[in-house]
């Protein structure tokens, strides 16, 4: 299959382009000025024409929920309703009730962003997210770990632990072993632990940078501080604006190159859902417009927004150069997973996963592998999202 998109901004490895973007049997063919004869041009003239974005921090999205029991169908619903907001590569952080379907959808062929692998988030956790109360979690366990990486049949990619907690070096020295990256989340550390972990055993990346740890103080700076002022750590951030203040963001980004972050959802599976309230098991869950989804104890249950809204909000709110946003969606986190020399870029020989934006950050178009995933021409994204969520709805948020 060959297309052909035109477009007076094309974001490329090497800079932004005006021109023609040649795919090809599902690679990125040509970047040119030359106008292909013989063949449709698509004219997305003053659209933005992006990497796709990989998203390695996802719980669910339009009503699939990656935490729950899932079948073959959720995992590919689910990555069919990525592509609607630009997804071409995640890794589903899943709970174990869904390892095997997720393990099972990889081997298949489905339409919708590549599963490049598992994240587990957690179990071994020290804290929970803002106003948790009563809940407890398990200790770092290498038996528990180890049935819980076999359960994954060799797609666990990433697991995240708090490395204060005792016993976690020996959990992730075996993760690494089992090439398995070690993200730090929901910590109880200070500074001293961050820089004691990271000398001992590496920890790979940070989860939800500012979230779920301890921030930063005068006289200790926290988890938050120390993992800052490492450099050799790669960072996630939820840029949604309600995890993260605008100013903090700008602290970090003057303490650490863009290089280091990677932007993630931490998408519940409610995120791109329209609003109101929805019965989840029996209770009532809030969905708003800012994306805040709790339930009925008002405790934030993740995030209601994808990464293609948290590019907005940082170039719109926080005043990033959108060039550097897009580094941040996809090549960063391909680079983390170690296949930028697949992906993460619109370069000559990489594949053709590309989304096309409005400057509103509406999806147009996405490309998965030269594939078509989705198409707002002639896709009714209501349709690719899960109708058992949608029929859960009971009323708006205000009636
Ligand atoms: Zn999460």
């Amino acid at each position: 299959m060959k297309s052909v998109i035109k477009s007076n901004r094309i974001y490329t490895e090497n800079g932004i382009v005006s021109g023609y973007l040649v795919l090809e049997n599902g690679v990125i063919k040509e970047i040119t000025d030359n106008k292909p004869s013989n063949i449709e041009i698509e004219d997305f003239t003053n659209k933005r024409v992006i990497p796709g974005i990989i998203d390695i921090h996802n719980h669910g999205f339009g009503g699939w929920s990656m935490t729950d029991d899932a079948e073959i169908k959720d995992v590919k619903g689910f990555a069919h309703s990525l592509a609607t907001v630009g997804v071409t590569g995640v890794l589903p952080t899943a709970k174990e009730e869904a390892f095997e379907a997720i393990a099972d959808t990889m081997s298949q062929s489905y339409v919708g962003a590549n599963i490049y692998g598992m994240h587990s988030e957690g179990p071994f956790w020290a804290r929970g997210g803002e106003k948790t109360i009563g809940l407890t979690w398990p200790l770092p366990d290498l038996e528990e770990t180890k049935r819980l990486v076999e359960k994954a049949k060799g797609s666990m990619k990433m697991m995240a632990i708090a490395p204060e907690l005792p016993n976690a070096y020996n959990v992730i020295k075996y993760l690494h072993e089992q090439n398995i990256k070690v993200a730090c989340c929901h910590t109880n550390s200070y500074a001293d632990d961050i820089y004691k972990a990271e000398k001992e055993v590496k920890l790979d990346i940070a989860t939800h940078l500012g979230n779920g740890m301890r921030g930063i103080h005068h006289r200790d700076v926290g988890a938050l501080g120390g993992l800052l002022l490492e450099n050799n750590i790669y960072y996630e951030l939820i840029a949604d604006l309600n995890h993260i203040c605008p100013d903090m963001i700008r602290i970090m980004f003057k303490l650490q190159p863009c290089d280091k972050f990677c932007l993630i959802s931490d998408s519940n599976y409610m995120a791109g859902l329209p609003t109101g309230v929805y019965l989840r098991y029996g209770r009532e869950m809030f969905s708003d417009e800012k994306g805040l989804i709790k339930n009925s104890d008002g405790r934030i249950c993740g995030s209601g927004k994808w990464v293609l809204f948290n590019m907005s909000q940082l170039e719109k709110v926080v005043g990033v150069d959108f060039e550097n946003i897009v580094k941040m969606a996809s090549l960063n986190p391909a680079k983390f997973l170690n296949i930028d020399h697949l992906t993460g870029s619109i370069k000559v020989g990489k594949q053709a996963d590309i989304a096309i934006i409005d400057d509103d950050f509406n999806c147009y178009k996405t490309y998965v592998k030269g594939e078509v995933a989705f198409d707002k021409k002639s896709d009714d994204v209501n349709s690719i999202f899960n109708q058992e969520a949608l029929s859960k709805k009971v009323r708006e948020l205000n009636s």
